[in-house]
C-alpha cells in the first residue's frame, strides 16, 4: 500500500541505467584499446567523462555529438563531463540479483492486477539480453520475475486465491510480427509472406492481443524457461540467415496473470511485459542501403515512437500516439493509465561505444 502511494507520487515511469563490465576480449591492448573510465556511477546520478586521447593526453570529444542542451560542464580535471539523473544506476559490478531486487516490487504489482512493462534499451552489445534473459549462471529479469510471480502466487493460494498464467513471446522485425514460440516459426521467418499476425484490440477490455499467436499455459518457472529456450532457438536460426536479426528486432515476452478469490469476490487481471528492444545504434548514413537501411529506418521509427509515447504519458498529454508503431500499438494496453513502466538503459563501457552511449543516455533523459 505504502509502496503504491510512493509510486503514485513518483509517477509510473522509472528509468534505471545499467553499465555492463568490460568483457575479457575488450581488455586486450589494441589500437583503440585504452578504456578510460568514461562513466562512473554515483548513486542515482551518472557522471560521464569524455574519453581522453591517450596520444595527446587531452579530451578527445570536447563537444557532445548532439545538441547544445547537453554541453559539458568543465570538471576540475579539465575533462568535459556530463551528468545524468536516473532512478537508479547500476555499475559494472552489480549482479542480476541486485538489479532484480530493485524491480521486484514492480513485478509484484502484476499479481495485484497491474499492467507492467519493463524495457531494455541500448545499442547492440550493451547488455540488454543479458539483463532480460541472462545466462544459466546469471538468470536475468524474465526468469527471476517469473520465479517470484509463481512463488507469490503459491503463497496467495493459501489465502483462497487461484491463479492461472499464460505466456506468449513475439518478435517485431521491420514492423512485422513473428511468433517466437510457434513450431513452424523458423520457416516463416524467412518468408516474405505478408504479415500473418495482426494486432487486435478487445473492445470490451481494451486489451491488445495478436491473432493466431501461440499462447502457452505455464504452471512453474521451468515451463517459462522452456519457452525461453524455444524462442532463443527461433531467434538464432533466423539470425544466421538474416544478418543478426535478433539485434535488429524487438522481442516481447508477455505473461498474462489471472487470479480469482471467490470468497472475496475478487478478480485479478495482471500483465507483465518484458521487452528486449532492437539495438538503438544509428548507422552511418553512407554505406547502408537496401535491407540494412530499411531495418534501421524501422528501428529508428519504432524506438522514437516508443520514446514519444512514454514522453506523452510522462507529461500527461491528452493524445498518446500509440499507433505510430507496432510495438507501441501492441503495448498500448500496458502503457499509461495506472500501469507501470520501467526502462533499463544499457550502456557499454567501451571507448568505441562512447558516442552511442551518450545517445542512449540522452534518449533516457527524454523519457525520464
Ligand atoms: P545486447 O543484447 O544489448 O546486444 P548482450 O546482452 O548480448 O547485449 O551483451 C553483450 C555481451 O556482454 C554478452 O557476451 C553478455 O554476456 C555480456 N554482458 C552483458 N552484460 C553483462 C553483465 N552485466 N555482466 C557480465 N557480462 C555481461
Ligand atoms: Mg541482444
Amino acid at each position: 500500500e505504502l509502496h503504491n502511494m510512493v509510486q503514485e507520487l513518483k509517477g509510473n515511469i522509472r528509468v534505471f541505467c545499467r553499465i555492463r563490465p568490460l568483457l575479457p576480449e575488450e581488455r586486450q591492448p589494441t589500437t583503440e584499446n585504452l578504456f578510460q573510465p568514461v562513466a562512473r556511477s554515483c548513486g542515482r546520478g551518472l557522471e560521464v567523462y569524455a574519453p581522453v586521447d591517450t596520444k595527446k593526453g587531452r579530451p578527445r570529444n570536447d563537444r557532445p555529438p548532439f545538441g547544445a542542451d547537453s554541453a559539458p560542464a568543465s570538471s576540475a580535471s579539465e575533462r568535459p563531463k556530463w551528468v545524468f539523473q536516473f532512478d537508479r544506476v547500476f555499475d559494472a559490478v552489480s549482479t542480476q540479483k541486485q538489479v532484480f531486487e530493485e524491480i521486484s516490487q514492480l513485478v509484484q504489482s502484476a499479481l495485484d492486477g497491474y499492467k507492467v512493462c519493463i524495457f531494455a534499451y541500448g545499442q547492440t552489445g550493451s547488455g540488454k539480453t543479458f539483463t532480460m534473459i541472462g545466462d544459466h549462471q546469471n538468470p536475468g529479469m524474465i526468469p527471476l520475475s517469473v520465479r517470484q510471480v509463481f512463488a507469490h502466487a503459491a503463497k496467495l493460494s493459501e489465502q483462497g486465491y487461484t491463479f492461472s498464467f499464460e505466456a506468449c513471446f513475439l518478435e517485431i522485425y521491420n514492423e512485422h510480427i513473428r511468433d517466437l514460440l510457434a513450431k513452424e516459426s523458423v520457416a516463416a521467418a524467412d518468408s516474405t509472406e505478408p504479415n500473418k499476425f495482426a494486432i487486435k484490440v478487445d473492445r470490451a477490455t481494451g486489451s491488445t492481443y495478436v491473432s493466431d499467436v501461440r499462447m502457452v499455459s505455464v504452471h512453474e518457472p521451468a515451463d517459462v524457461e522452456r519457452l525461453l529456450t524455444i524462442s532463443a532457438r527461433n531467434r538464432m536460426t533466423a539470425s544466421t540467415q538474416m544478418n543478426e536479426r535478433s539485434s535488429r528486432s524487438h522481442s516481447v515476452f508477455r505473461l498474462y496473470i489471472r487470479g480469482e478469490n471467490h470468497e472475496m469476490q475478487q478478480k485479478i487481471h495482471g500483465l507483465l511485459n518484458l521487452i528486449d528492444l532492437a539495438g538503438s545504434e544509428r548507422l552511418a548514413r553512407s554505406g547502408s542501403e537496401g535491407e540494412r537501411l530499411r531495418e534501421t529506418q524501422h528501428i529508428n521509427k519504432s524506438l522514437s515512437a516508443l520514446g514519444d509515447v512514454i514522453a506523452a504519458l510522462a507529461n500527461k498529454e491528452k493524445h498518446v500516439p500509440f499507433r505510430n508503431s507496432k510495438l507501441t500499438y501492441l503495448l498500448q494496453d500496458s502503457l499509461g493509465g495506472d500501469s507501470k513502466t520501467l526502462m533499463f538503459v544499457n550502456i557499454s563501457p567501451t571507448l568505441d561505444s562512447f558516442p552511442e552511449s551518450l545517445c542512449s543516455l540522452r534518449f533516457a533523459a527524454k523519457v525520464n
